[in-house]
C-alpha cells in the first residue's frame, strides 16, 4: 500500500515524500482510514511504529480540507494531549514537518518553563495544539485557550498519562472540549484503567492493534 492509496491529498503527500517515507507503516495503514472516516479509535502501538503520523496525517488532511476562512487561525481545532514535554515536542515537530505545504499552524505548550512566550504564540492563533495536561488546564483557566472548537482530541501515551496521575486532568480536558468531537486514544498497552477511560469518553471506538 502507498500513502496515495490512503487518499491523502497533495500537500501532505509531498511533505511525507520529503520526509523520506516510502510507504505507510502497519499502524498508519490501519489507522488513517478510520480517522478520515471520523471514527473514534483506540490504537495500541509502541513508539517507533510510526504512530504519530498515524494520527497527524489524517488530522492535517481533515483540517486542510475543511478550512473556514472566517475561523482561520483563530480557533484551536485539534488538540493532542501528551504526558511529557519531550513527547509533546516530538509530536509538534512531526506536525510541523507534515504541514509544511499547508497554512496550518502548530504550537506546543508544556509546564516547567516560562508561560509568557506560550501565551504570546497562542494569542496569534493556532490550528493544532500539542500540550501537557497541567499547562493546558492552567492556560484554559486564564482564558488564553478556548477548547470549544476542538474537532479531534488525541490522547497520546494514555497508559503513561494515567501512570503519571493525570486521569482527572484528562477527563476534565475532555469535558472542556465542549463540541461534539472525534477522540483518538493511543497507548502502548491497554490495561484495565485505560479501557475504563476509553469506555467513559469514546463513542463506539474502532480498535487497532499492531
Ligand atoms: P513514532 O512511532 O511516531 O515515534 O515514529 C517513529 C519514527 O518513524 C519517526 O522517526 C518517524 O519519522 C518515522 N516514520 C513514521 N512513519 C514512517 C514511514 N511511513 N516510513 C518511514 N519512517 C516513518
Amino acid at each position: 500500500m502507498s500513502f496515495k492509496d490512503l487518499q491523502l491529498n497533495r500537500p501532505i503527500l509531498r511533505a511525507v515524500a520529503e520526509a523520506g517515507y516510502d510507504n505507510p507503516t502497519l499502524v498508519q495503514e490501519k489507522t488513517i482510514p478510520l480517522v478520515l472516516a471520523k471514527k473514534d479509535v483506540i490504537v495500541s502501538a509502541q513508539t517507533g511504529t510510526g504512530k504519530t503520523a498515524a494520527f497527524a496525517l489524517p488530522i492535517l488532511q481533515q483540517l486542510f480540507d475543511k478550512q473556514d476562512a472566517s475561523k482561520k487561525g483563530k480557533k484551536i481545532r485539534a488538540l493532542i494531549v501528551s504526558p511529557t514535554r519531550e513527547l509533546a515536542t516530538q509530536i509538534a515537530d512531526n506536525f510541523k514537518t507534515y504541514s509544511t505545504y499547508t497554512n496550518l499552524r502548530t504550537t506546543v505548550i508544556f509546564g516547567g518553563t516560562s508561560i509568557e512566550p506560550q501565551i504570546d504564540i497562542l494569542k496569534k492563533g493556532v490550528d493544532i495544539l500539542i500540550a501537557t495536561p497541567g499547562r493546558l488546564l492552567d492556560l484554559h483557566k486564564q482564558d488564553i485557550i478556548n477548547l470549544d472548537y476542538i474537532e479531534t482530541l488525541v490522547l497520546d501515551e494514555a497508559d503513561l498519562m494515567l501512570d503519571m496521575g493525570f486521569i482527572d486532568d484528562v477527563k476534565k480536558i475532555e469535558r472542556l472540549c465542549t463540541q461534539e468531537k472525534q477522540i483518538l486514544l493511543f497507548s502502548a498497552t491497554i490495561p484495565f484503567k485505560v479501557e475504563q477511560l476509553a469506555n467513559t469518553i469514546l463513542n463506539e471506538p474502532e480498535r487497532v492493534e499492531v
